[in-house]
């Protein structure tokens, strides 16, 4: 089956999810945009699609602050290096806008190639934006300067991942680490993007100490930056809890495996529930799925260990996993991997449906959260569970 291309698409009998719960809708797509919320439609004698939503729930597409798209890794030398991502790989896991970044390895790994695989993604329908900059400072840029980056170059919407409070990073300075948020900052503004300062945390005993030592001596707000790995490990999940009772953003990495588990990683369905229990506010929390980045271990001396790739799909199963296993409402569950990112990363058009916004959407059925259909920019891309995206290599 081919990809629709009506130009007219219906979602009928399905609950909406905006991600608040909005009860029994029909929602009209036209092109790229989600048209109309309502009980029905007369569409006259123009042909449309219809996708059969009844007995699931409908809600925003993902978006992703954080995805490896051309691989990351290279922590256990270069056969460790992880493979780039696929637009089916996003498609399979509900993510319809995606923030691309380098990893720990931004020599053989870098921004052109970064932007390139962004385009591709665009074009496949997905949306696509990238960090300028590099785990180490001084960060690599396309144009000599973040703010340059940020303000002539369309895809870049923030600087990151900077690496802090661990043995992969350069251990910028308090000077350092200001300059830099000041220069997305104010490239941000200039161009009227987030400017987000996107942050890898580490498990260095110093947690959040360099993000609030910044706020604490410059003009810059705690919120410019939005650290990530806030659930790496009991010891940093705890600083996060403080960390966001003072005002700041906390994500938490939906990519984990049982051996990270075993060693403290503290996964989503356990996080966010003792995040709201600890009276964070929701707005304050994010997931990010972190896919093709490696997973690396390490042991108490920081030699590598062993190695596993996030996955694209760990953003679904959080949520799936925050519902069923944890009990959390379901718009609780959706709003960390929806309009929370979308607001933080200034995209009004994404992470919410109603009229006007982007059409990006899930039809999930509802008793198991198994994702039946997927829309992006008004393209189906998943019908019945079936991938209809074919790329040139699949
Ligand atoms: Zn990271």
């Amino acid at each position: 089956m081919a990809e629709s291309s009506n130009a007219l698409l219906k979602v009928s009998g399905g609950e909406l999810y905006a991600p608040q719960p909005q009860g029994k809708q029909t929602l009209m797509v036209t092109g790229d945009r989600l048209a109309r919320i309502g009980d029905d439609c007369n569409t006259g004698a123009l042909p449309v699609d219809t996708l059969d939503a009844s007995g699931c729930v409908v809600v925003p597409g993902f978006v992703d602050g954080l995805a490896h798209i051309i691989g990351g890794g290279g922590e256990g030398g270069f056969a460790t290096r992880t493979p780039e991502m696929r637009t089916e790989d996003a498609i399979r896991g509900g993510v319809t806008t995606l923030m691309g970044a380098l990893g720990t390895d931004a020599v053989t790994q870098t921004l052109p190639a970064l932007l390139a695989k962004a385009r591709a993604l665009e074009s496949d329908g997905l949306t696509c934006f990238c960090y300028t900059g590099s785990y180490q400072v001084p960060v690599r840029t396309v144009t000599g300067g973040v703010q340059d980056d940020i303000v002539l170059i369309d895809r870049f919407v923030g600087v990151g991942e900077v690496a802090i409070s661990d043995h992969r990073s350069s251990h910028p300075s308090r000077e350092e680490l200001t300059r830099l948020a000041a220069e997305a900052r104010v490239g941000g503004m200039l161009a009227g993007k987030a400017g987000i300062v996107f942050i890898h945390t580490g498990d260095a005993p110093s947690h959040f100490d360099p993000l609030l030592d910044v706020a604490n001596h410059s003009a810059i707000p705690l919120t410019q930056f939005w650290p990530t790995h806030a659930n790496r490990s009991a010891e940093v999940f705890s600083a996060a809890i403080d960390y966001a009772r003072q005002g700041g953003l906390i994500d938490f990495t939906a990519s984990t495996t049982p051996e990270l588990i075993a060693d403290g990683d503290v996964p989503c369905v356990e996080a966010l529930p003792r995040a709201l229990k600890a009276k964070v506010p929701l707005e304050r929390i994010t997931f990010t799925s972190d896919g093709h980045a490696s997973l690396p271990r390490f042991d108490g001396e920081g030699r590598f260990v062993g190695l596993q790739v996030g996955q694209m799909t760990s953003l679904l199963d959080a949520v799936r996993d925050c519902v069923l296993e944890a009990g959390l409402a379901l718009e609780e569950a959706l709003t960390p991997v929806t309009a929370n990112p979308a607001r933080i990363l200034k995209m009004p058009r994404k992470g919410r449906l109603e009229p006007g916004s982007d059409a990006d959407l899930l039809v999930l059925e509802k008793d198991s959260l198994k994702l039946r259909h997927v829309v992006a920019r008004g393209r189906v891309k998943m019908r019945d569970g079936e991938i209809l995206h074919r790329g040139y290599f699949a």
